[in-house]
């Protein structure tokens, strides 16, 4: 199928015609040019590109037409070292394909830190030339000893290992205990030896021994094969698939591990660490340029490492990949919702059949597309039934609020205040969960009715009350809390109306002003660092009460915490969302996850309105497979995924008369497939996004039918005015 699948050609002599794909979104549909070559060169090597006035990335995937000529432009090449393996080649081409994304943009993901391919400027380093005793003064012997046997280090690196200071230093070297070299300054530190790495099949329980047996068997085959490792909270699923890393280690290999949400990192790292003897190499957005450009060279290079990063991390040119996992594999984030639309889960099973090695999928509750995978034999099912230690599963119980509501403007009903009271009167922890961010989801003017909302989307504005204003949490848009309607102009009606972590914290301390609490939410653990300080708190026992949205479910270990009310358990089993009941589900399991974890036994309070829905009831009474069967029984009639395929089409622009003009034309130029349904035009439901109005149709058809087909010629017979955007969303997640 492919066009940059690579050929089979050994290197190119310098002045051929090649085809490259410059990392840029060209309209080609396979995104490529041709140029010719300033030296010999291999396909899958990164080359300096000229485009326009611009100099970009671009990658040579073959020969060019011989009669292309010598006008071509030169490519030059960066480093011998930067070339993509064939397999890493693939990968880009199927991704680029499977969502009908321009290959450039792909290859963008995969060459994310430009400067990486470039020269650094030399710094200067220093290493130790004399030995401690050497030294006059007690501070320089220390720093000698410190600095011994080390490869030169920068000043601050100095600086952060010793406390020394730049003068000192330079005096050191003025005394000759010190000397001075040229270095590049991201030489790669915390590499894995792999003879240090200890073999702990010992302490782990039998269960987990098993497990762990059989993924680090698969590491050591080098074969592709994937495993949904499905444990309960608690089980040691880390545990287990750390097993497999050590495998990949010890084979001097390179091993990734996705994560939903890297501000968690440090517990995460620390956890490494121990198991290790040394930290894994972090990916996301949030780093520095220098620390992106060493890891990615890192990967290209083959050095072994472990990679823990946010679901980008899957673009990284491991050029000597063993095995990737996929931790908390349901969730949700690991879908790019914006630019290039992909979903690291699946892709990570992609790339790990391309790359001829095992995949693990970790999950206390699997998403139900990979429970449907196992059950059809192409994943391998690694289940661990029991909690590690002491600790049993917790307790669960509803709290029904039309029988014991809780007070006006009050969110806590009695039976879980008194939860409360009793967890902290035996100085055990309470978490409170929320899944809604901010002080009230609402505001409305008590004289005209109306409620405030974003200008530029079509969404009600959060108060956000310790911030002062009100915030839209779709594009960012904040304003002051208004102190007179905007749209009847009275003054001070303006009421905030429903429950946010924030309000909740202020009911927390009037009903428990003794009790220290904590916020848990993005808005508040804004960094890994604030966050590994939040986790602190809690293991010293400086909080007692946590409040916390969703970013409080995922992972956590407080081994005090006895008690999980979930003070809105209907949040989210309303929606018309095809996963509303799977991901509610999945959310309060793992929050249900969180009590009891260590001697002390846990206890759920869940607030309902609701007391006898599926996902409650099924909760309640530990019920797993019941809801897994009912969900899929439902799935399978409606020939939804993972039975069915989905696709949407996003029309967006200023005009929202125009978009339902050119979603008709393209509705009278539907082909009429087999096998596939169109639905729409409708207006989106979030109908306006950052003031560009949208209009969604969805695709449905059966599973075998190839849809990206189907829509690729559809679309190929309307044109598209540029003022509207078209987006596809290949296998979507949401559907606002
Ligand atoms: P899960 O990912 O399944 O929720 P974790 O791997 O986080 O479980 O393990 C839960 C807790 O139990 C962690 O603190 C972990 O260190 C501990 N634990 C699990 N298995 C073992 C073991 N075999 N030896 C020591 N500690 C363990
Ligand atoms: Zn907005």
């Amino acid at each position: 199928m492919s066009s940059h699948a690579p050929q089979a050609v050994g290197i190119i002599p310098e002045n051929t015609p090649i085809r490259v794909v410059p990392a840029t979104a060209l309209p080609h549909l396979d995104g490529a040019l041709s140029y010719r070559c300033d030296t010999p060169l291999h396909i899958g090597q990164l080359v300096a590109t000229p485009l326009g006035k611009r100099q970009v990335v671009g990658l040579v995937i073959g020969l060019a037409d011989a009669s292309a000529g010598m006008t071509l432009k030169t490519v030059s090449l960066f480093h011998a070292d930067y070339r993509l393996t064939p397999d890493m080649q693939q990968f880009l081409d199927w991704v680029a394909k499977w969502y009908l994304e321009k290959p450039g943009l792909v290859l963008k993901m995969a060459s994310s830190v430009p400067s990486a391919l470039k020269d650094d400027a030399l710094s200067i380093g220093y290493h130790v030339i004399a030995s401690p005793d050497q030294a006059k003064t007690e501070r320089r012997q220390n720093i000698l000893a410190e600095l011994a046997g080390k490869l030169p280090e920068t000043l601050s690196a100095i600086r952060a290992m010793t406390g020394a200071t730049a003068s000192t230093i330079k005096a050191m070297c003025d005394d000759g205990l010190l000397a001075a070299v040229p270095i590049r300054p991201d030489h790669s530190a915390n590499q894995p030896d792999h003879m240090t790495i200890q073999d702990r099949l010992k302490s782990l329980t039998d269960e987990q021994s098993d497990a762990a047996k059989t993924l680090a068997k698969a590491v050591t085959a080098k074969q592709y094969s994937a495993f949904l490792l499905d444990g309960v909270t608690g089980s040691g699923k880390t545990e287990v698939y750390f097993e497999a890393v050590a495998a990949a280690l010890k084979a001097g290999r390179q091993a990734l591990i996705l994560l939903p949400e890297i501000a968690l990192s440090q517990a995460f790292e620390r956890r490494c660490y121990e198991r290790f003897g040394f930290r894994p190499r972090l990916w996301h957005s949030g780093l520095t340029d220098s620390r992106r450009r060493a890891v990615w060279r890192d990967a290209i290079r083959g050095v072994p490492m472990i990679v823990a990063g946010a679901r980008s991390a899957l673009f990284l040119p491991f050029k000597n990949p063993g095995v990737i996992v996929v931790d908390e594999e349901h969730e949700l984030s690991f879908r790019q919702q914006d630019g290039v639309r992909y979903h690291a889960r699946d892709m990570a099973v992609l790339r790990a059949h391309l790359s001829h090695i095992p995949i693990i999928l970790s999950s206390a509750t699997p998403s139900l597309e990979s429970l449907v995978n196992a059950e059809q034999g192409k994943y391998h099912h690694i289940r661990l039934m029991s909690r590690y230690g002491a600790a049993g599963m917790p307790d669960m119980a509803l709290i029904d609020l039309s029988k014991t509501p809780a007070e006006r403007r009050r969110w806590l009903s009695p039976p879980l205040v008194d939860a409360i009271s009793k967890a902290l009167e035996q100085k055990e922890q309470a978490l409170l969960f929320l899944n809604r961010r901010g002080y009230a989801p609402m505001s409305l003017c008590l004289s005209c009715r109306e409620r405030i909302v974003c200008p530029n989307c079509s969404t009600w504005l959060v108060t956000h009350k310790s911030a002062g204003e009100l915030r839209c949490h779709h594009c960012g848009h904040n304003s002051q809390f208004p102190s007179i309607c905007p749209s009847c102009k009275t003054e001070g009606m303006i009421m905030p109306c429903g429950p946010g972590v924030e309000r909740l914290a202020e009911e927390v301390s009037i009903r428990f002003p003794e009790a220290r609490q904590g916020i848990f939410s993005s808005d508040v653990i804004t960094t890994p660092a604030l966050a590994e300080q939040f986790f602190n708190a809690v293991h010293n026992d400086e909080i007692d009460i946590i409040i916390g949205t969703q970013m409080v479910a995922k992972g956590h270990h407080f081994p005090d915490l006895t008690l999980v009310g979930v003070v809105d358990a209907d949040l989210g089993l309303g929606g018309a969302d095809l996963r509303g009941g799977e991901l509610s589900w999945q959310l309060l399991t793992q929050v249900a996850g969180r009590a009891g974890r260590a001697e002390r036994p846990g206890k759920v309070l869940l607030q309902t309105a609701m007391p006898e829905s599926m996902v409650l009831q099924s909760l309640i009474h530990d019920d797993r497979d019941g809801f897994i069967a009912a969900e899929k029984a439902a799935r399978k009639d409606a020939a939804m995924p993972p039975y069915g395929r989905l696709a949407a089409v996003i029309l967006s622009g200023r005009d929202e008369a125009r978009l339902m003009l050119i979603a008709r034309q393209m509705v009278d130029h539907w082909p009429n497939f087999d096998g596939v349904t169109l639905l729409g035009p409708a207006p989106a439901p979030l109908r306006l996004l950052r003031r560009n109005y949208r209009v969604r149709f969805l695709l449905k058809s059966e599973r075998d039918v190839n849809l990206q087909r189907v829509i690729t010629s559809w679309l190929a017979a309307i044109a598209i005015p540029s003022a509207v955007s078209c987006q596809v969303d290949i296998d979507p997640v949401s559907f606002f």
